[in-house]
């Protein structure tokens, strides 16, 4: 649990690496789906075009089908439950072991973020600091702009 801006996919995979958990994203799940041209992404693409979350009924049903082939392992969940309806149909269903909350200072976020250029359509993320792009703002597999 954090704001978003935290880095979390960063310490996520950190902590999937270092700990050699499995990890579930939902926000991946949604991406499949919107790739594999689905109901579910289908409507996933309109409400994220809105900036807006998945309806809770539409949302945890596929979460939950999909963690259920991972059971045999340890793992992470990433993006998910992000509601109060959502946290109580993973709680019924499964018993979560810890959760973590990284509590980052908002001028952190704001530093991160300001460093932070995207590619939108290939979903590529550059960071002035640590990975820039061969030439600013420019995506350097396409060379298109980027925001
Ligand atoms: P993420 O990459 O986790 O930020 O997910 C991308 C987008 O997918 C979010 O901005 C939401 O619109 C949607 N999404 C991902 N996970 C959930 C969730 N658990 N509940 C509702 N919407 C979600």
């Amino acid at each position: 649990m954090t704001a978003p801006g935290s880095s979390n996919s960063t310490v996520l995979l950190r902590t999937t690496k270092h700990l050699v958990l499995n990890y579930f994203s939902s926000g991946d799940l949604l991406q499949d789906n919107m790739l594999w041209g689905t109901e579910v992404g289908v409507l996933a693409n309109t409400f994220i075009d809105q900036g807006k979350l998945m309806p809770d009924d539409v949302m945890p049903w596929p979460d939950l089908h999909e963690l259920k082939n991972l059971t045999q392992f340890s793992w992470q969940l990433y993006g998910f439950p992000r509601t109060l309806p959502q946290t109580e149909a993973l709680d019924g269903a499964y018993q979560v072991d810890t959760a973590v909350h990284l509590n980052v200072a908002f001028e952190v976020i704001k530093q991160c973020l300001t460093a932070c250029w995207i590619h939108l359509a290939r979903g590529c993320v550059y960071n002035i600091d640590f990975n820039p792009p061969k030439t600013v703002s420019i995506d350097d597999w396409s060379g298109e702009p980027l925001i």
